[in-house]
């Protein structure tokens, strides 16, 4: 893979697909790990001279422009991480974006709006991401790869842009890959997996080749549910994979053949509300055996057994990989278990990585210094598919 220094990028346009996807609350940036994690590249690109187009996505737009997923913000915050301002274009490849681009001088930097306001970004059909990708590429001369969040998406900016242009890794994904072919080459054991959050079908994959990796697997978060309910245990209202479950119970059948511990929550804090986040959770949540869930309450984030089992389940790690808080943790009363899990990791003698924009976001959010941690990836399903040993299309591009 070429990097940036294979490229001559003095006076030329080049395009930084970053992956700038920030949370945000009211239209506000509640953590920025993932604009400072791309700074580097674009600061040396600057230098060097280059008229910097970044873009990226945000959020889920349905293929039109959506003002709540607007990257107006963004362009803000990255100007104020580089000290320079940054240009925004309100549209990706229509006469704003070209006029922009148009006017950046030697060493200066804009910012696009978000890609997926565009239908071709995502789209299935080749042909209408290629048509997409042809439009982005009239605003560019080289293309940079950094969006390391994004690489395991065959969308138009990610896979079929690198294939029209000149084209390098950014620094970001070359950090990235780096160390997560130390999690697949030369892993340090035990190796123990902690899988959580909520975007259970995602995630329930990956489980299959960790299952040849890890020596520990522990579930929490939104994932667990699925595994108690295919074990014939009641989870109330809690976030369910119902046809999931076949899949769970061969999991666990081959983490037994295989030798794998398989650790699931043996206590869950549940409530009958999903808290509000802007007010105190309901008044009625309390701490139940995962067993023992009422079908009228729901799993909001692992209990004090489980956090004291995890945390055991960590403490002689040689290497650990994390995705997924271990709950809702955007809310004081359920951040514990994801608190726990963390400080587990930072006590573990191993070499730890956090993967996910939620689990990086809440390592940082929960006030936990991010460098004490071994690696902080800004990809949560790109490095899961890494791991998995899927072919990432991002990654594939950037090879060509
Ligand atoms: P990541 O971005 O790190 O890959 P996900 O996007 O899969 O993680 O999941 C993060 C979300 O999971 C958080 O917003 C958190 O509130 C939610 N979550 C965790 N545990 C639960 C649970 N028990 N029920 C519902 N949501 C949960
Ligand atoms: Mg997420």
């Amino acid at each position: 893979m070429k990097t940036i220094e294979d490229l001559d990028v003095a006076g030329k346009r080049v395009f930084v697909r970053a992956d700038l996807n920030v949370p945000l609350s009211d239209g506000r940036i509640t953590d920025d790990g993932r604009i400072r994690a791309v700074a580097p590249t674009i600061a040396k690109l600057v230098e060097r001279g280059a008229r910097v187009v970044v873009a990226s996505h945000l959020g889920r737009p349905k293929g039109a422009p959506d003002p709540q997923f607007s990257l107006a913000p963004v362009a803000g915050r990255l100007g104020e991480i580089l000290g320079k301002p940054v240009a925004f274009a309100t549209d990706t490849v229509g006469d704003s974006a070209t006029a922009t681009v148009a006017a950046l001088g030697d060493g200066e930097v804009a910012l696009l709006e978000n890609l997926r306001f565009n239908a071709g970004e995502t789209s299935k059909d080749d042909a209408e991401r290629g048509a997409f990708a042809d439009q982005l590429a009239t605003l560019a001369d080289l293309y940079v790869g950094d969006g390391f969040g994004a690489v395991h998406r065959k969308h138009a900016s990610v896979f079929d842009l690198p294939q029209r242009l000149p084209h390098a890794a950014g620094d970001l994904i070359a950090t990235e890959v780096g160390v997560l072919k130390k999690l697949t080459d030369e892993v340090a054991r035990p190796y123990v997996v902690v899988l959580g959050g909520a975007k259970v079908s995602d995630k329930l994959g990956v489980i299959d080749n960790l299952l040849k990796k890890a020596d520990r697997i522990l579930i929490g978060g939104g994932m667990a549910y699925t595994f108690l309910a295919a074990k014939g245990h009641e989870v109330g209202i809690s976030l369910l994979q119902e046809d999931q479950k076949g899949r769970c119970l061969e999991y666990l059948a081959e983490a037994e053949k295989r030798g794998v511990e398989f650790v699931l929550p043996v206590d869950v804090l549940v409530s009958k509300d999903f808290p509000d986040l802007k007010t105190k959770a309901p008044a009625d949540f309390g701490t139940v055996a995962a067993d023992a869930i009422p079908a009228d309450q729901e799993g909001l984030d692992i209990g004090p057994k489980t956090r004291e089992l995890f945390a055991a389940k960590l403490a002689d790690a040689g290497t650990v990989f994390w995705n997924g808080p271990m709950g809702v943790f955007e809310h004081p009363d359920y951040a514990n278990g994801t608190k726990a899990v963390a400080q587990a990791l930072l006590d573990s003698p191993g070499f730890t990585v956090v993967g996910g924009g939620d689990s990086a976001a809440a390592v940082r959010i929960l006030g936990f210094d991010e460098n004490a941690f071994g690696h902080i990836s800004t990809g949560g399903g790109a490095s899961l598919e890494y791991l998995e040993g899927k072919t990432l299309p991002g990654l594939a591009a950037l090879e060509g």
